[in-house]
């Protein structure tokens, strides 16, 4: 069985709020001893993981999984395995269908913090819940631990970070190759499984 170590959930400087450059990105996944695939989930664009992606492309062995942090009306929500948008008015049940339609997966993001869906989340389809957001208190990662179990769906692990000393503070183990599609497959079946790293300092 095939293991690897994921960052589920990263912004590049493409987000408003963001200073990561996708080459400085790309060169510590490159040096990072274990993590070797990142998501790149900006806001509301896939600029960022379109420059990643392409950076990417000279290096072995590390994955650029694609994804986007959607502000729906109801609150955010991550699509992971997607290069495009979904279409406007961005609403949690069409953004869910789309990805569903395009072999993408949906997570609810820090549902416990800011923007969250929170309890809300129960209302949709959604393929995971992000319990591990390392910019999240430990009390609103419990509560998202519960609302996964209440769900019946896996918990999942992002870092969230916005800056390059933030990256890989947290990470998913996935029972899968670098593969893009068996990575998705993996998250959607559950073998998954979220970790702190020695270098979490925030809580
Ligand atoms: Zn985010």
């Amino acid at each position: 069985m095939e293991l690897i170590h994921a960052d589920l959930h990263i912004h590049t400087k493409y987000s408003p709020d963001a200073s990561t450059d996708p080459k400085v990105l790309v060169d510590r996944l490159n040096a990072h001893p274990t993590i070797k695939a990142a998501a790149i989930t900006d806001h509301n664009t896939v600029e960022g993981y379109l420059k990643t992606k392409e950076l990417a492309k000279s290096y072995q062995d590390i994955t650029i999984i694609p994804g986007v942090e959607i502000t729906a009306m109801e609150g955010e929500i991550i699509i992971l395995g997607t290069e495009e948008l979904p279409p406007m008015p961005w609403t949690i049940r069409r953004i869910t269908e789309f990805a569903k339609k395009n072999n993408a997966i949906t997570i609810a993001p820090h549902p416990y913090r800011g923007y969250g869906l929170g309890n809300l989340a129960k209302t949709y389809q959604i393929d995971a819940i992000e319990t591990l957001n390392a910019i999240t208190t430990p009390k609103a990662n419990k509560t998202a631990e519960t609302l996964a179990k209440t769900m019946n769906l896996p918990g999942v692990a992002g870092s969230d970070a916005h800056e390059p000393d933030e990256l890989w503070t947290v990470y998913t183990e996935i029972q899968a190759s670098l593969d893009v599609g068996e990575i998705l497959d993996a998250i959607k079946k559950g073998a998954v499984k979220p970790f702190w790293t020695e270098k979490s300092i925030r809580f």
